[in-house]
């Protein structure tokens, strides 16, 4: 007798006219594990043998009245086109020429037929692993495909959730994203077999979960046939999905977690097994990377819209600039052309077209000063002086020249902290607040700086005039660039409409904020809230950069 081996078990089937003939086959293979089903001719016989899903077929050359090769070709059909056939032949059919796998003759040896048997479940067994792997590798390869071809960000996760669920036979199929703004798992709709509604219910925060949930990272994919019982899962998000059984693998890029993969509700009593995980696992990857090409497809499709409008924005300042250029340039033109072709211009007018001439240098000097550092404040190029700052002698320092008409009153309490602050850029500040009240209070009046400290991380400057003011529907808009208010009043005054836009970049530069409050025809307040230490309070913290993935894991 020949021995067996330690081959693995299959499915065996055995066609044979003769029940006896056939179990006494059958007992030959059954110690070696087989499960072996005896088929008998007669009605019912096929179903029977496709319902046995057998690895392999024994039988001899006639099953009934109809050739073996007949039976075998519609079970080839239904089954496996490779499915083996071993013959056994009586003593009649010994001179047969047969197709089959392997040929065993009456008398048969149990020991050389379950070695026969036993090799070719273990060839058809690794057939199949290899088929599988090939239908997985085929799977995946049409997956990138799918997700590659899909439009927006929904129809993205629709198809996901619909391959995913497909590929692994379950009813249902969904996306859930990590959100690491708000720190939660939020389902992304559609999903696959789901409603919109059953969706909009799962959302959940990653931190502070209980210990026995499951932890993605730590603990890599669930499979769950009990999903209602199950201590892992959040009982709410099962319940919200109605969830039988389920599946759920982490969508990872590189080491960061960014979201997880979930199929749930295979039929039947164990649907979803250890090994099924593989695959999703394959899609999973696949998912990740067209979820996050599909991100990085909307943020440079952003950036193309931000190019052009910074585009426009640069065509439209140097058209105004160029306007504003002109004008001064005009009027110096037109003077000295006065000057130099009048000889017997009187002195008095020669001196004011002189002084004008000085007047409108000093403004195209002034604009061309602003240009240059809403340049530099906008690329970035402008790098803060960081420096200790006492803020009383700096805003007496800040007031312009030749207050004929208004009085000026400072209260800056005594003993106030030092702040850390650019000091030449905020009396750059203070300086063109103090200018505006003088130029839009033609009538004169008090200008009033104030400084407070407000709380014990910030102190507030004010600077109040009794001017014109500001209707309240422009107030919103003065802090952009080239915005003046427009009233006959106030364009009489020259100016550009640059001051307060600098203003403004150079306040939030120091981690700060600019406003003002107004009156019509009484005046304006202008202030500005500075942090005691702009330095600390415009550094970025590194500890941001970690918490997404470490949070992400608790999902
Ligand atoms: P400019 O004074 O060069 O026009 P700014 O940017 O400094 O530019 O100011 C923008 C506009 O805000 C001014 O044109 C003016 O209409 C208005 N404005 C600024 N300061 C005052 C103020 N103290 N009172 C009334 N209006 C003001």
């Amino acid at each position: 007798m020949i021995a067996a081996g330690s081959a693995p078990p299959g499915q065996v089937a055995i066609l044979h006219a003769s029940v006896e003939r056939g179990e006494a086959l059958a007992r030959m293979l059954r110690p070696a594990g087989h499960q072996v089903t005896v088929v008998r001719p007669g009605p019912g016989a096929l179903s029977t043998l496709l319902a046995a899903s057998p690895d392999l077929v024994l039988g001899t050359l006639y099953f009934g009245d109809q050739p073996l090769k007949e039976t075998m070709a519609l079970a080839r059909g239904a089954l496996d086109p490779e499915l083996p056939l071993v013959i056994v032949l009586g003593r009649e059919d010994a001179d047969a020429v047969v197709a089959a796998h392997e040929v065993v003759r009456e008398p048969v040896d149990a020991g050389e037929l379950g070695l026969r048997v036993g090799s070719l479940v273990a060839r058809q067994a690794e057939r199949r692993a290899l088929q599988k792997k090939i239908d997985q590798l085929a799977g995946l390869n049409r997956t990138s495909w799918v997700f590659s071809l899909a439009g927006g960000a929904e129809a993205l996760f629709g198809q996901i959730a619909r391959y995913s669920a497909e590929a692994l036979r379950a009813e249902k199929g969904l996306v859930l994203l990590y959100d690491p703004e708000r720190r939660e798992m939020e389902a992304q709709v559609p999903g696959f077999g789901l409603t919109r509604e059953q969706i909009a219910r799962v959302r959940y925060p990653v931190d502070g979960e209980p210990r026995d949930r499951w932890n993605f990272r730590m603990n890599g994919p669930l499979v769950s046939n009990q999903a209602a019982s199950d201590p892992h899962l959040l009982p709410e998000v099962v319940g919200a999905l109605g969830l039988r059984s389920v599946m759920v693998v982490p969508l990872a890029l590189g080491p960061q977690i960014t979201g997880l993969l979930l199929v749930g509700d295979r039929p039947g009593p164990a649907p979803f097994r250890d090994e099924d995980l593989g695959m999703l696992q394959g899609v999973a990857a696949q998912a990740a990377v067209a979820i996050e090409n599909h991100r990085l497809h909307d943020e440079i499709k952003e950036a193309n819209i931000r190019l052009h409008e910074y585009d426009r924005m640069k065509s439209e300042f140097v058209a105004i600039i160029a306007h504003d250029f002109r004008s001064p340039l005009m009027a110096i033109r037109g003077f000295a052309e006065l000057v130099l072709e009048d000889a017997d211009l009187p002195l008095d007018s020669r001196q004011e077209f002189m002084q004008t001439i000085m007047d409108q240098t000093d403004d195209l000097a002034r604009l061309a000063n602003d240009t240059l550092l809403i340049s530099r404040l906008e690329t970035g190029q402008l790098e803060y002086n960081w420096q200790d700052t006492e803020l009383a002698p700096l805003v007496l320092e800040a007031v312009p020249l030749g207050l004929a008409r208004h009085s000026l009153v400072t209260d800056v309490p005594a003993g106030l902290p030092a702040i850390v602050a650019d000091a030449d850029r905020l009396k750059q500040v203070v300086t063109n607040l103090l200018n505006n009240a003088v130029k839009y209070s033609p009538e004169g009046g008090a200008i009033t700086v104030r400084v407070r400290e407000r709380g014990d991380q910030h102190l507030v400057i004010e600077i109040a005039d009794q001017g014109l003011g500001i209707p309240a529907d422009q107030v919103g808009r003065l802090f952009q660039k080239f915005e003046r208010v427009r009233t006959d009043d106030h364009l009489r005054v020259s100016g550009t409409g640059l001051g307060l836009y600098i203003c403004r970049r150079i306040v939030e530069g120091h981690g700060g904020r600019i406003w003002v409050e107004s009156e019509p025809g009484r005046g304006s307040t202008f202030s500005i809230l500075l942090p005691v230490d702009a330095r600390a309070a415009t550094t970025p913290s590194r500890s941001d950069n970690t918490g997404a993935a470490r949070s992400a894991s608790k999902a």
